[in-house]
């Protein structure tokens, strides 16, 4: 049984462009060495899958009944996540393909193209944020909009024990540097493995565009420095130190007490993609499609444009 959920998992790797045909028993190798396998037994019939949410909660629950993975709720989304990461392509190709795609159809459909991404890859938890409530409500100073947000995971009290007792590390110095791309994660840190970033250079200095797992706002974008550095807020709001929503027809501007040095994020790519957000599963259940659009076709590190 549990081979049959593995084949769901490549298939839903082939199914969104994760993979190429030619990934599948390499990539199949390395789940069954990520689930502590050591055998497969080829599933009878077509492997239908309903979603990703139901795949990878049937792995983590085989892993563990099996004592591969912890049974607290922050060890099962290490664990899922090291499973993702095993079909995200790397960063190199991640990056080609963008800046393709960014010249040969512009800033929009690159960052269009990276939103869907993050969304198949699971960085991004589709099931998850489609249960964040928002809501407009009237002040006497205003209407204001309210969220509660709930794609980041509450621990449960298994997990917080365990999160008392790991080591306490300094790397990544915090979630929003470089280093995070690819990091399996502790208990108190969140796993990484399936996050990509773009480099991007503001002002002759190196940044990094990413998206928020956790989309405070719709497409919530990050523009971060690539050296570490503490957020420090002083005068008028500068380019420097601030994110901006990008669902809001001007952009507005909000501090990020939580890290260091985020920058402003143009709000240039967003309404086209609101479909896609508020509808996250509107495919069919596929097994084995055509080739996937051409948009998917990887290409090798070579071509990375600027
Ligand atoms: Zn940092």
């Amino acid at each position: 049984m549990i081979s049959t959920y593995i084949q769901q998992l490549v298939n839903y790797g082939l199914d969104t462009g994760l993979i190429q045909p030619d990934d599948e028993i390499y990539i199949r190798n390395q789940l069954l060495m990520t689930m502590g396998l050591d055998s497969f037994e080829e599933p009878e019939g077509d492997c239908y899958y309903v979603d990703l949410e139901s795949i990878l909660t049937a792995l983590v629950d085989d892993a563990v009944a099996r004592g591969v993975c912890e049974d607290n709720s922050v060890a099962r989304d290490l664990f899922d996540t090291k499973l993702m990461g095993v079909l995200t392509p790397r960063p190199s190709i991640v990056r080609a393909n963008f800046w393709d795609k960014y010249d040969e159809d512009g800033p929009e459909a690159a960052t269009n193209w990276f939103y869907e991404f993050c969304q198949d890859a699971d960085y991004i938890r589709r099931y998850r944020i489609k249960k964040d409530l928002k809501w407009v409500t009237s002040t006497p100073y205003g209407d204001l909009d309210i969220t509660i947000n709930l794609s980041k995971p509450e621990k449960d009290p298994k997990a917080i024990a365990a999160a008392k007792l790991a080591p306490q590390s300094a790397y990544p110095k915090c979630q929003l540097c470089m280093e995070n791309e690819g990091y399996a994660g502790r208990m108190n840190h969140p796993a990484r493995e399936n996050h990509r970033i773009i480099p991007i250079t503001i002002n002759d200095s190196a940044w990094n565009f990413q998206y928020s797992p956790y989309v405070y706002y719709n497409e919530h974008c990050i523009v971060f420095n690539s050296e570490h550095t503490p957020m420090k807020i002083e005068g008028p709001p500068s380019a420097s130190c601030w994110t901006s929503s990008s669902s809001s027809p001007t952009t507005s501007w909000a501090a990020t007490p939580t890290c260091p040095s985020w920058a402003a994020a143009s709000s240039a790519t967003t309404t086209s993609r609101a479909a896609t957000t508020s509808s996250p599963w509107p495919r069919p259940p596929l097994r084995r499609p055509g080739p996937s659009p051409a948009t998917r076709t990887w290409k090798p590190a070579s071509s990375a444009g600027p």
